[in-house]
Protein backbone atom coordinates (compact mmCIF):
# COMPACT_ATOMS: atom_id res chain seq x y z
CA UNK A 1 0.00 0.00 0.00
CA UNK A 2 1.68 3.57 -0.71
CA UNK A 3 1.92 5.62 2.14
CA UNK A 4 -0.71 8.57 0.63
CA UNK A 5 -3.49 5.52 1.28
CA UNK A 6 -1.66 3.77 4.38
CA UNK A 7 -2.47 7.28 5.53
CA UNK A 8 -5.54 8.04 4.82
CA UNK A 9 -6.89 4.40 5.67
CA UNK A 10 -5.11 5.10 8.83
CA UNK A 11 -7.24 8.70 9.45
CA UNK A 12 -10.76 7.05 8.89
CA UNK A 13 -10.02 4.31 11.19
CA UNK A 14 -8.87 6.74 13.68
CA UNK A 15 -11.49 9.38 13.25
CA UNK A 16 -14.45 7.14 12.35
CA UNK A 17 -14.41 4.34 15.35
CA UNK A 18 -16.29 4.24 17.33
CA UNK A 19 -13.31 3.80 20.64
CA UNK A 20 -11.00 5.74 22.55
CA UNK A 21 -8.22 5.22 20.43
CA UNK A 22 -4.38 6.63 20.83
CA UNK A 23 -1.15 5.99 20.07
CA UNK A 24 2.63 6.28 21.87
CA UNK A 25 5.89 6.25 20.86
CA UNK A 26 7.87 3.60 22.48
CA UNK A 27 11.22 5.98 22.87
CA UNK A 28 9.67 8.89 24.74
CA UNK A 29 6.47 7.04 25.63
CA UNK A 30 4.46 10.09 24.57
CA UNK A 31 1.03 10.07 23.39
CA UNK A 32 1.28 11.23 20.08
CA UNK A 33 -2.02 11.09 18.60
CA UNK A 34 -5.48 10.54 19.95
CA UNK A 35 -8.81 10.53 19.08
CA UNK A 36 -11.76 12.50 19.08
CA UNK A 37 -13.64 10.06 21.32
CA UNK A 38 -10.48 9.83 23.91
CA UNK A 39 -10.49 13.83 23.92
CA UNK A 40 -14.24 13.74 24.84
CA UNK A 41 -13.45 10.15 27.66
CA UNK A 42 -10.64 11.65 29.66
CA UNK A 43 -10.85 15.51 28.85
CA UNK A 44 -7.42 15.90 27.36
CA UNK A 45 -7.57 18.53 25.00
CA UNK A 46 -5.38 17.66 21.74
CA UNK A 47 -4.49 21.84 21.26
CA UNK A 48 -2.87 21.68 25.05
CA UNK A 49 0.52 22.81 24.84
CA UNK A 50 1.46 20.22 27.48
CA UNK A 51 2.70 17.04 26.40
CA UNK A 52 0.79 14.53 27.62
CA UNK A 53 2.43 10.96 28.37
CA UNK A 54 1.60 7.36 29.53
CA UNK A 55 2.84 8.71 33.30
CA UNK A 56 -0.29 10.76 33.33
CA UNK A 57 -2.54 8.52 31.34
CA UNK A 58 -2.23 5.23 33.20
CA UNK A 59 -2.33 5.04 36.85
CA UNK A 60 1.40 3.63 38.93
CA UNK A 61 3.21 3.25 35.56
CA UNK A 62 6.38 2.43 35.79
CA UNK A 63 9.19 0.00 34.12
CA UNK A 64 6.72 -3.14 35.79
CA UNK A 65 3.82 -1.82 34.78
CA UNK A 66 2.29 -4.88 32.24
CA UNK A 67 2.60 -1.78 29.00
CA UNK A 68 6.06 -1.81 29.46
CA UNK A 69 6.55 -5.72 29.97
CA UNK A 70 4.63 -5.98 26.70
CA UNK A 71 6.54 -3.14 24.99
CA UNK A 72 10.01 -5.12 25.87
CA UNK A 73 8.88 -8.21 24.89
CA UNK A 74 8.40 -7.22 21.00
CA UNK A 75 5.55 -9.08 20.67
CA UNK A 76 3.14 -7.53 17.65
CA UNK A 77 0.05 -7.65 19.79
CA UNK A 78 -1.31 -7.55 23.69
CA UNK A 79 -3.98 -7.49 25.52
CA UNK A 80 -4.21 -6.33 28.88
CA UNK A 81 -7.46 -6.38 30.94
CA UNK A 82 -8.29 -3.92 34.31
CA UNK A 83 -5.82 -1.02 33.66
CA UNK A 84 -6.84 1.93 35.43
CA UNK A 85 -6.65 5.09 33.54
CA UNK A 86 -7.16 8.35 34.88
CA UNK A 87 -8.45 11.29 33.04
CA UNK A 88 -7.29 14.96 33.36
CA UNK A 89 -9.04 15.13 36.61
CA UNK A 90 -7.86 12.37 38.14
CA UNK A 91 -11.04 10.37 37.83
CA UNK A 92 -10.44 6.59 37.30
CA UNK A 93 -11.12 4.15 35.08
CA UNK A 94 -10.64 0.62 35.06
CA UNK A 95 -10.85 -0.55 31.34
CA UNK A 96 -8.93 -3.32 28.95
CA UNK A 97 -6.50 -1.81 26.23
CA UNK A 98 -6.06 -3.63 23.22
CA UNK A 99 -1.94 -2.77 22.28
CA UNK A 100 -0.97 -3.01 18.38
CA UNK A 101 2.53 -2.44 17.63
CA UNK A 102 3.68 -0.44 14.18
CA UNK A 103 6.06 -1.48 12.64
CA UNK A 104 7.39 2.04 11.65
CA UNK A 105 10.74 3.04 11.77
CA UNK A 106 10.47 4.79 14.99
CA UNK A 107 7.97 2.07 16.35
CA UNK A 108 4.73 3.43 18.29
CA UNK A 109 1.86 1.70 19.32
CA UNK A 110 -1.84 1.70 18.72
CA UNK A 111 -4.01 1.53 22.15
CA UNK A 112 -7.88 0.72 21.47
CA UNK A 113 -9.62 1.08 25.04
CA UNK A 114 -12.44 -1.18 25.82
CA UNK A 115 -14.92 -0.37 28.10
CA UNK A 116 -17.12 -3.05 29.93
CA UNK A 117 -20.12 -1.25 28.13
CA UNK A 118 -21.66 -1.39 31.05
CA UNK A 119 -19.29 0.53 33.07
CA UNK A 120 -19.80 3.14 30.73
CA UNK A 121 -23.17 3.28 30.15
CA UNK A 122 -23.78 3.16 34.33
CA UNK A 123 -21.22 6.38 33.95
CA UNK A 124 -23.32 7.92 31.78
CA UNK A 125 -26.24 7.11 33.60
CA UNK A 126 -24.93 8.45 36.63
CA UNK A 127 -24.12 12.18 34.96
CA UNK A 128 -27.59 12.39 33.96
CA UNK A 129 -29.16 11.06 37.29
CA UNK A 130 -27.29 13.30 39.14
CA UNK A 131 -28.04 16.29 37.04
CA UNK A 132 -31.47 15.34 36.81
CA UNK A 133 -31.94 15.18 40.02
CA UNK A 134 -30.56 18.40 41.08
CA UNK A 135 -32.35 20.03 38.74
CA UNK A 136 -35.47 18.72 40.50
CA UNK A 137 -34.19 20.07 44.24
CA UNK A 138 -33.87 23.12 42.82
CA UNK A 139 -36.55 24.45 42.36
CA UNK A 140 -38.51 23.61 45.90
CA UNK A 141 -35.03 25.10 47.04
CA UNK A 142 -35.64 28.53 45.20
CA UNK A 143 -38.99 28.22 46.83
CA UNK A 144 -38.26 27.67 50.56
CA UNK A 145 -35.37 30.42 50.19
CA UNK A 146 -37.82 33.07 49.05
CA UNK A 147 -40.58 32.10 51.53
CA UNK A 148 -38.03 32.33 54.14
CA UNK A 149 -36.50 35.87 52.96
CA UNK A 150 -40.64 36.81 53.48
CA UNK A 151 -40.49 35.59 56.89
CA UNK A 152 -37.15 37.17 57.31
CA UNK A 153 -38.85 40.95 56.28
CA UNK A 154 -41.49 40.01 58.67
CA UNK A 155 -39.09 40.00 61.88
CA UNK A 156 -40.33 43.01 63.85
CA UNK A 157 -44.27 42.55 63.41
CA UNK A 158 -44.57 38.69 63.88
CA UNK A 159 -41.58 37.09 65.44
CA UNK A 160 -39.81 36.65 68.42
CA UNK A 161 -35.83 37.03 67.87
CA UNK A 162 -35.30 33.20 68.85
CA UNK A 163 -37.57 32.24 66.17
CA UNK A 164 -35.50 34.73 64.09
CA UNK A 165 -32.21 32.86 64.71
CA UNK A 166 -33.57 29.51 63.99
CA UNK A 167 -34.23 31.17 60.71
CA UNK A 168 -30.80 31.83 60.36
CA UNK A 169 -29.53 29.17 60.59
CA UNK A 170 -32.22 27.65 58.23
CA UNK A 171 -30.70 30.05 55.48
CA UNK A 172 -27.23 28.98 56.13
CA UNK A 173 -27.94 25.53 55.19
CA UNK A 174 -29.52 26.69 52.55
CA UNK A 175 -27.18 28.32 51.23
CA UNK A 176 -24.59 25.44 51.29
CA UNK A 177 -27.12 23.36 49.91
CA UNK A 178 -27.35 25.81 46.81
CA UNK A 179 -24.02 25.85 46.43
CA UNK A 180 -23.43 22.08 46.13
CA UNK A 181 -26.69 21.40 43.86
CA UNK A 182 -25.37 24.33 41.65
CA UNK A 183 -22.00 22.21 41.45
CA UNK A 184 -23.80 19.02 40.98
CA UNK A 185 -25.62 20.71 37.79
CA UNK A 186 -22.36 21.52 36.84
CA UNK A 187 -20.64 17.87 36.68
CA UNK A 188 -21.05 17.83 33.01
CA UNK A 189 -19.74 20.72 32.19
CA UNK A 190 -18.93 19.78 28.56
CA UNK A 191 -22.39 19.44 27.74
CA UNK A 192 -24.06 22.85 29.65
CA UNK A 193 -24.58 25.22 26.98
CA UNK A 194 -22.46 28.62 27.34
CA UNK A 195 -24.43 31.67 27.00
CA UNK A 196 -21.73 34.56 27.35
CA UNK A 197 -22.64 37.69 27.51
CA UNK A 198 -20.72 41.31 28.56
CA UNK A 199 -21.18 42.37 32.06
CA UNK A 200 -19.54 44.20 34.99
CA UNK A 201 -17.80 42.14 37.78
CA UNK A 202 -19.64 44.26 40.27
CA UNK A 203 -23.73 43.20 40.61
CA UNK A 204 -22.35 39.41 41.07
CA UNK A 205 -19.95 39.92 43.61
CA UNK A 206 -22.14 41.85 45.85
CA UNK A 207 -24.92 39.54 45.42
CA UNK A 208 -22.23 36.73 46.39
CA UNK A 209 -21.01 38.76 49.34
CA UNK A 210 -24.72 39.19 50.17
CA UNK A 211 -25.49 35.61 49.45
CA UNK A 212 -22.78 34.20 52.22
CA UNK A 213 -23.69 37.36 54.70
CA UNK A 214 -25.10 35.20 57.36
CA UNK A 215 -22.10 32.52 56.95
CA UNK A 216 -19.36 35.21 57.33
CA UNK A 217 -21.54 37.47 60.37
CA UNK A 218 -21.27 33.58 62.48
CA UNK A 219 -17.95 33.03 61.94
CA UNK A 220 -16.99 36.74 62.47
CA UNK A 221 -15.35 37.17 59.71
CA UNK A 222 -14.16 40.44 58.30
CA UNK A 223 -15.38 40.80 54.07
CA UNK A 224 -13.39 43.74 52.59
CA UNK A 225 -13.75 44.29 48.82
CA UNK A 226 -11.98 46.69 47.00
CA UNK A 227 -14.09 46.23 43.40
CA UNK A 228 -13.36 48.41 39.87
CA UNK A 229 -16.89 48.69 38.41
CA UNK A 230 -15.82 50.09 35.01
CA UNK A 231 -13.88 46.97 34.06
CA UNK A 232 -16.18 44.59 31.72
CA UNK A 233 -16.05 40.59 31.83
CA UNK A 234 -17.38 38.70 28.96
CA UNK A 235 -18.84 34.81 30.11
CA UNK A 236 -21.85 33.47 31.49
CA UNK A 237 -23.30 35.55 33.81
CA UNK A 238 -24.40 31.85 35.97
CA UNK A 239 -21.52 30.56 35.58
CA UNK A 240 -19.20 33.85 37.23
CA UNK A 241 -21.45 33.42 39.58
CA UNK A 242 -20.51 29.72 40.57
CA UNK A 243 -17.14 30.74 40.22
CA UNK A 244 -17.65 33.30 43.29
CA UNK A 245 -19.80 30.79 45.09
CA UNK A 246 -17.26 28.06 45.12
CA UNK A 247 -14.62 30.54 45.95
CA UNK A 248 -15.97 32.34 48.54
CA UNK A 249 -17.87 29.24 50.32
CA UNK A 250 -14.17 27.46 50.77
CA UNK A 251 -12.72 30.84 52.05
CA UNK A 252 -15.26 30.73 54.54
CA UNK A 253 -14.92 27.37 55.16
CA UNK A 254 -11.37 26.78 55.60
CA UNK A 255 -10.92 30.43 57.47
CA UNK A 256 -11.70 30.49 61.27
CA UNK A 257 -10.83 33.87 61.85
CA UNK A 258 -9.43 36.94 59.98
CA UNK A 259 -10.54 38.58 57.40
CA UNK A 260 -11.33 37.45 53.71
CA UNK A 261 -11.00 39.99 50.35
CA UNK A 262 -11.96 40.27 47.33
CA UNK A 263 -10.83 42.65 45.02
CA UNK A 264 -10.79 43.99 40.99
CA UNK A 265 -8.65 45.53 38.98
CA UNK A 266 -7.07 46.24 35.75
CA UNK A 267 -3.87 44.26 35.75
CA UNK A 268 -2.84 45.20 32.45
CA UNK A 269 -4.19 46.47 29.25
CA UNK A 270 -5.63 43.26 28.32
CA UNK A 271 -6.43 41.64 31.95
CA UNK A 272 -8.93 41.90 35.00
CA UNK A 273 -7.84 40.58 37.88
CA UNK A 274 -10.14 39.07 40.42
CA UNK A 275 -8.33 38.40 43.96
CA UNK A 276 -9.60 36.58 46.51
CA UNK A 277 -7.87 35.81 49.62
CA UNK A 278 -8.20 34.60 53.37
CA UNK A 279 -6.33 34.78 56.42
CA UNK A 280 -7.16 30.75 56.72
CA UNK A 281 -5.66 27.09 57.33
CA UNK A 282 -3.72 27.19 54.40
CA UNK A 283 -3.55 24.35 51.83
CA UNK A 284 0.36 22.05 52.04
CA UNK A 285 2.51 22.82 49.30
CA UNK A 286 2.71 19.32 47.68
CA UNK A 287 -1.04 19.81 46.99
CA UNK A 288 -0.97 23.18 44.87
CA UNK A 289 -1.22 21.05 42.01
CA UNK A 290 -4.04 19.01 42.59
CA UNK A 291 -6.41 21.15 44.71
CA UNK A 292 -7.83 22.01 41.21
CA UNK A 293 -8.55 18.12 40.11
CA UNK A 294 -11.98 16.24 40.18
CA UNK A 295 -12.77 15.22 44.04
CA UNK A 296 -9.73 15.84 45.32
CA UNK A 297 -9.68 17.00 48.92
CA UNK A 298 -6.65 17.70 51.23
CA UNK A 299 -8.51 16.08 54.55
CA UNK A 300 -11.90 15.01 55.23
CA UNK A 301 -11.97 16.57 58.73
CA UNK A 302 -14.18 19.62 57.22
CA UNK A 303 -17.06 18.66 55.13
CA UNK A 304 -17.69 18.70 51.31
CA UNK A 305 -17.44 16.55 47.88
CA UNK A 306 -13.96 18.25 46.30
CA UNK A 307 -15.88 19.76 43.18
CA UNK A 308 -15.91 23.44 43.97
CA UNK A 309 -12.23 23.95 42.29
CA UNK A 310 -12.26 21.76 39.80
CA UNK A 311 -15.64 23.22 38.33
CA UNK A 312 -13.91 27.07 39.37
CA UNK A 313 -11.22 26.20 36.90
CA UNK A 314 -13.34 24.93 34.59
CA UNK A 315 -15.63 27.41 34.26
CA UNK A 316 -12.35 29.96 34.28
CA UNK A 317 -11.34 28.24 30.99
CA UNK A 318 -14.64 29.03 29.37
CA UNK A 319 -14.28 32.50 29.83
CA UNK A 320 -10.69 32.31 28.81
CA UNK A 321 -9.30 32.85 31.64
CA UNK A 322 -7.15 31.66 34.19
CA UNK A 323 -6.66 30.95 37.72
CA UNK A 324 -3.59 30.56 40.18
CA UNK A 325 -3.49 29.72 43.84
CA UNK A 326 -0.74 30.38 46.34
CA UNK A 327 -1.17 29.72 50.04
CA UNK A 328 1.03 29.64 53.13
CA UNK A 329 0.01 27.18 55.98
CA UNK A 330 -1.61 28.75 58.69
CA UNK A 331 -1.29 31.85 57.02
CA UNK A 332 -4.01 31.29 54.37
CA UNK A 333 -4.80 31.34 50.54
CA UNK A 334 -4.88 33.49 47.71
CA UNK A 335 -6.52 32.80 44.90
CA UNK A 336 -5.91 34.69 41.76
CA UNK A 337 -7.68 34.92 38.16
CA UNK A 338 -7.35 36.39 35.43
CA UNK A 339 -9.97 37.22 32.63
CA UNK A 340 -9.74 39.04 29.33
CA UNK A 341 -10.69 42.69 29.81
CA UNK A 342 -13.36 43.53 27.07
CA UNK A 343 -14.21 46.98 27.73
CA UNK A 344 -15.05 49.85 30.19
CA UNK A 345 -18.52 50.38 31.55
CA UNK A 346 -19.97 53.73 29.99
P1 LIG B 1 -14.33 20.83 48.93
O1 LIG B 1 -15.74 20.47 48.65
O2 LIG B 1 -13.57 19.74 49.60
O3 LIG B 1 -14.16 22.15 49.62
P2 LIG B 1 -12.96 22.02 46.65
O4 LIG B 1 -12.71 21.47 45.30
O5 LIG B 1 -13.72 23.28 46.73
O6 LIG B 1 -13.66 20.88 47.48
O7 LIG B 1 -11.55 22.21 47.35
C1 LIG B 1 -10.60 21.15 47.28
C2 LIG B 1 -9.73 21.16 48.53
O8 LIG B 1 -8.90 22.32 48.51
C3 LIG B 1 -10.53 21.26 49.82
O9 LIG B 1 -10.87 19.97 50.31
C4 LIG B 1 -9.60 22.01 50.75
O10 LIG B 1 -8.75 21.10 51.40
C5 LIG B 1 -8.75 22.85 49.82
N1 LIG B 1 -9.17 24.27 49.80
C6 LIG B 1 -9.93 24.88 48.86
N2 LIG B 1 -10.06 26.20 49.13
C7 LIG B 1 -9.37 26.44 50.26
C8 LIG B 1 -9.12 27.61 51.06
N3 LIG B 1 -9.60 28.81 50.72
N4 LIG B 1 -8.34 27.46 52.16
C9 LIG B 1 -7.82 26.24 52.50
N5 LIG B 1 -8.03 25.11 51.80
C10 LIG B 1 -8.80 25.20 50.69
Amino acid sequence: MDTELYQEVFRVLFTESKSELFIFSERSLEIVEFNENFSNSFKYDRYENKKLTLMDLIKEFGETHPIMQFVKSGDPTAYLKDVVVLDRHGLRFTMDLQITRLPLENPVFLCKMLYDSDKKETLRLNYEYISSISHELRGPLTNINGTLDILQKNKQENLDSESFSLLGVVQKNLTRMKVLLDNLLLLDIKKKKYSPEVYSPCTPINEAIAFFELSTLEKNLLVNKDIDCSVLLRGDKFEFSQILHNLLSNAIKYTNKGEIKISVFKHSEKIVRLEISDTGVGIPEEFTSSVFNRFFRVSSSVGGVGLGLWIVKELVERMEGTIQMYSTLGVGTTFILDFPLVGYAS
